[in-house]
């Protein structure tokens, strides 16, 4: 591939194609590959990118949904499988992750809230105590005491009374 003609570095210092004004090569941005530098300044090569963003919005909309998808999928996968360990819910969209011990208020205090919490387990290695739930489940659960209403569903006699039934708050399901 044939590398855009640029000027040549002089004293340290570089003319950038775009604005044509001789800057310190501390102001240029580094290619991927190699030492050398990109013929672009770093104020003029943000500011390509933040137009080329704006001129389309859906594109680096979608790329970013698409992003989060992904990173998502990886934890599910790490804790199972992406579907609901309760009722087998497949879409990636109504799963999220749930603290198996009902530990989640002691967990959150280290883990970020949102989307950031898949990556922030990725860089932490995917600690264990979680386990793929869908939000029904999730939320049935917390505001069932801890059972999810699928389970007592499931049961030959239904616990009439039981203290399973006693409503709690909802617990804040993950991104
Ligand atoms: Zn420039
Ligand atoms: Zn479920
Ligand atoms: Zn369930």
């Amino acid at each position: 591939m044939k590398g855009k003609a640029q000027f040549p570095i002089i004293d340290g210092k570089k003319i950038c194609n775009k604005c044509l004004v001789e800057k310190p090569i501390s102001e240029f941005p580094k290619k991927e590959r190699g030492d050398s530098y990109k013929a672009d300044c770093k104020r003029c090569s943000v500011a390509r990118s933040l137009a080329a963003r704006a001129k389309k919005p859906e594109y680096y909309k979608e790329r970013q949904k698409q992003y989060q998808k992904r990173v998502k999928l990886e934890a599910l996968n790490a804790y199972g499988g992406p579907f609901c360990a309760c009722c087998g819910e497949s879409n990636v969209f109504f799963l999220t992750l749930d603290h198996i011990n009902n530990d989640g208020a002691e967990h959150r205090k280290t883990m970020p809230a949102g989307s950031s919490t898949y990556r922030w387990l990725k860089n932490n290695g995917y600690p264990a105590g979680l386990r793929v739930l869908c939000y029904n489940c999730n939320c049935g659960r917390h505001a069932n005491g801890g059972v999810c209403p699928h389970e007592l569903e499931g049961a030959t006699t239904i616990p009439q009374g039981s203290t399973a039934k006693r409503l709690e708050a909802p617990g804040t399901p993950m991104g």
